[in-house]
């Protein structure tokens, strides 16, 4: 195994990294959001569809799932929002959308999306996310093995930010992406795209050495199934880069539905610092490290001064909540964590 950098274990040098594409604390949260378009964005796609009379989805347009961990049937409903149930696993915990958009429907959303596709393609959050996406792979990069080649697998790529810093770093670099608009730019800058689910995709097992999915786990009916393609893909002793929203975060924690990260037609799996080691587990990997990346800070102080939290200006409610503390606690915005294929002898 690659010996680990020092900064690897130089907590406090992470977390200055972290800080330099936390965007609310480098812009401030109503400027980062405005600036991306975050503000425009978050309108509900699918309100023509709900039932005035539930309040919900209407049932034509949505299919059941139990919980995508451990199988178990739907616990009582947290909350509803836009239409769509969250309910917590009574066995497992983990929060997730009991009633989901049909296949077909959730599959054309996906290719034919635009406003999410063009908050990524914004000037701040790809500057934020450059900076990101450097600091996931050098911790990746710290735990390869010396043996096996730099090739890597990004699953749902978007607008390709993560596989072009990759390949200027000397990654053979394939990206996957179901989006229209996000493939035909990645070919145009000749990555290698698959257009496809991956499960069609055909490609042979023991291929890669890395499998990036950068906020990809959350937007899927069975992360289990993408999981175990991803671990059979891998060559042994391969790893996984994952982050995911936690909700188990701060930010989650203060606002509850009114949190953006709770949108039921996207995001329909919420994982925390239990529920992510749980899923990877079961579907072959061990945890090599977890960590939160951004600390939604600002959104926490503007909530708790009763303005809009994400587009108020309100100054730190109490010079308790730190960076450093939310970061130690798991309680950022995002989890980050590399895993290692299990052997399966
Ligand atoms: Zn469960």
């Amino acid at each position: 195994m690659t010996a680990s950098p020092d900064w690897l274990k130089d907590k406090k040098a992470r977390l200055e990294r972290k800080n330099t594409f936390d965007g609310s604390l480098v812009l401030g949260t109503a400027k980062f959001n405005k600036e991306t378009g975050r503000d425009i964005q978050t309108l509900q796609p699918f309100k023509g569809l709900i039932d005035p009379d539930t309040g919900l989805i209407r049932p034509d347009m949505v299919r059941p799932r139990n919980c995508p961990v451990c199988d178990e049937a739907p616990g009582p409903g947290l909350f509803v929002k836009d239409g769509f149930r969250h309910v917590r696993c009574p066995s497992c915990g983990l929060i997730y959308v009991s009633l989901i958009l049909r296949e077909d429907v959730m599959i054309q959303y996906w290719r034919e999306e635009i406003a999410w596709t063009s908050v990524l393609r914004s000037s701040p959050q790809m500057e934020m996310d450059r900076i990101k996406f450097g600091y996931g792979l050098d911790v990746a990069e710290a735990y390869l093995p010396p043996e096996l080649p730099r090739e890597l697998l990004d699953i749902g790529a978007g607008t390709g930010g993560f596989v072009k810093l990759a390949v200027e770093r000397g990654w053979k670099s394939t990206a996957q992406e179901l989006n229209l608009e996000s493939s035909e730019s990645l070919a145009r800058e000749a990555v290698e795209v698959i257009v496809k689910p991956l499960e069609l995709a055909e490609l042979p097992p023991h291929s890669f050495s890395l499998v990036t999915l950068w906020e990809v786990l959350e937007h899927l009916a069975e992360p289990k199934v993408l999981l175990s393609h991803a671990s059979r893909l891998l060559r042994d002793g391969g790893l996984l880069l994952i982050l995911v929203p936690n909700v188990g975060s701060l930010v989650s924690r203060i606002l509850h539905e009114k949190s953006h990260t709770f949108g039921g037609h996207s995001h329909l799996n919420h994982f925390d610092a239990n529920s992510l080691p749980a899923i990877l587990d079961v579907a072959g990997f061990a945890i090599l490290e977890m960590e939160t990346v951004l600390t939604e800070l600002g959104t926490i102080n503007n909530h708790l001064d009763f303005q809009d939290p994400y587009l108020g200006d309100a100054p730190a409610f109490t010079p308790l909540f730190t960076p450093e503390l939310i970061h130690d606690k798991l309680w950022g915005s995002r989890l980050l964590a590399l895993a290692r294929k299990k052997s399966v002898s």
